[in-house]
């Protein structure tokens, strides 16, 4: 056995993409000889090695992974792929990377559709490994044995994982925030946290991104009343633009326009594969209709709700189309409305503030959450409180915070610290955090890189 394999009394963590950026989730768990990897997502838009991520001069691939190198030379000790949920920096690279692996993939219903989806389009349709489990579930994988647990998110199905070896459990949070009123899926529950306590866990593996923020996130019930109270002053057409994986917002918008007498036409091929993906898994409500595009045009403006694709400022998307009026299916015209109900994700500031100021210039009102007294956009991802409550209710031994870069992981870390969690462990891609059976690190046990990977068509 080399010194990159797990041994009987060991409980290895090895994050290779995720830990120190936001974006390209791709982390395994090591013991007895064997792998378990949760998670094989992309980001987009970024170079190829992350010192570069902020240098605008980096050249920029479309569509970059972490480079499984390490994995694939011991897929034979590789178990299984364990998605947590269906956001792109948690599944993206999935259909180009589990063709070296050809292990099994665990995904809950909705994942799983998202997931065989995408192989489709790859041309890929048969012999899909996919197991569809459900929530509370546990089987053995492996060595391991892992529990799918409800947790609230910004999207259908988010989970949780507790993997249990014999030699420790590791509660791996994925992305979440406390969320009472999620609109689509079951409430937060804290008893399924609380129960963890007796359970001794040995490490709580967690989502930092919002780890700088104050106080606990905002309920995806709250932009109900914020994206409501804009929609039923408005005059003109009214355009919002959210992440297409976000059903409780498209959902929510939906209704919206049903109780305003608006229409609802979706401009972009990510939204119409959500809306079709959310009705093959029962989540879209029947009495929510949608009309065609080419429709759309041919209403009175008061009657038109389009939602589109493109809050990032993205190029060729519904938004764009609109704001450069390029669009086949709508022109928009002064006393419109357009709202980002999104955030400006870090590195995209230039290109949505030119799409902003193309929309003002057309006296084109625009809202966007950071400048808005309504709530118009909530957050996925854990506040300090919500970060707090969690450490709290598991109390672990060892913190491991993930899925940040190093300031919001260390503002993770402290927080732990705070509720008395006794061991922080900070690091990177390509470190080694031991768990068992002596807590410690092993700085850059392993080289990783990025690679760049081809695009999803209804991107
Ligand atoms: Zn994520
Ligand atoms: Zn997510």
């Amino acid at each position: 056995m080399d010194s990159k394999t797990p041994g009987a009394r060991d409980f290895w963590f090895l994050p290779l993409g995720g830990t120190g950026e936001i974006g390209m989730n791709m982390n395994l768990y090591g013991h007895s000889q064997s792998w378990l990897m949760v998670d094989c997502g992309a980001t987009f838009q970024s170079p190829l090695e992350q010192r570069l991520d902020k240098d605008p001069h980096a050249k920029v691939y479309d569509v970059v992974a972490a480079d499984p190198a390490f994995i694939e030379a011991r897929r034979d000790q590789l178990c299984a792929i364990v998605l947590t949920h269906a956001h792109e920096d948690h599944i993206g690279a999935v259909t180009e990377i589990w063709p070296s692996l050809g292990c099994p993939i665990y995904a809950t219903p909705f994942t799983a559709e998202v997931l065989r989806r995408k192989f489709y389009q790859k041309q890929r349709f048969e012999n899909l490994p996919i197991i569809e489990v459900q929530t509370n579930q546990t089987l053995d994988i492996g060595p391991f044995t892992v529990t799918w647990l409800a947790i609230t998110h910004s999207l259908p199905e988010p989970q949780a994982l507790k993997i249990t070896t014999a030699v420790g459990s590791v509660f791996h949070t994925a992305d979440w925030k406390i969320d009472k009123q999620p609109v689509v899926g079951k409430p937060f529950d804290p008893s399924t946290f609380i129960a963890m306590q007796k359970q001794k866990i040995l490490a709580m593996v967690c989502d930092s991104t919002n780890a700088l923020k104050p106080g606990f996130s905002t309920s995806e019930k709250a932009c109900e009343k914020g994206l409501g109270s804009i929609i039923s002053r408005a005059k003109g057409r009214v355009v919002v633009s959210c992440f297409a994986s976000n059903l409780a917002r498209l959902i929510t918008l939906v209704k919206i326009a049903k109780a305003n007498g608006r229409y609802v036409a979706l401009f972009g091929r990510s939204l119409e594969n959500m809306v079709s993906v959310a009705r093959r898994c029962g989540y879209w409500p029947d009495d929510l209709s949608i009309t065609h595009s080419r429709h759309i045009g041919y209403l009175p403006p008061h009657e038109v709700l389009i939602i589109a694709t493109g809050s990032q400022g993205e190029p060729r998307t519904g938004l764009n189309k609109l704001a450069t009026n390029m669009h086949r299916d709508c022109e928009l015209e002064s006393g419109d409305t357009v709202i980002f109900s999104s955030i400006v994700i870090p590195g995209n500031e230039k290109p949505i503030e030119k799409l902003v100021n193309a929309l003002r210039n057309r006296e084109i009102e625009v809202y966007q959450s950071h400048a808005c007294e309504e709530v118009i956009h909530a957050t996925g991802h854990p506040n300090q409180g919500d970060l707090a409550t969690m450490y709290d209710y598991v109390k672990p031994n060892i913190a491991i915070p993930t899925h940040g870069e190093a300031q919001h992981m260390q503002a993770n870390a402290n927080i732990a610290q705070k509720q008395g969690v006794p061991k922080q462990l900070l690091g990177s891609n390509g470190d080694l955090f031991v768990m068992a059976p002596q807590v410690q690190m092993k700085r850059k046990f392993v080289a990783t890189s990025r690679i760049a990977i081809s695009k999803d068509k209804d991107r």
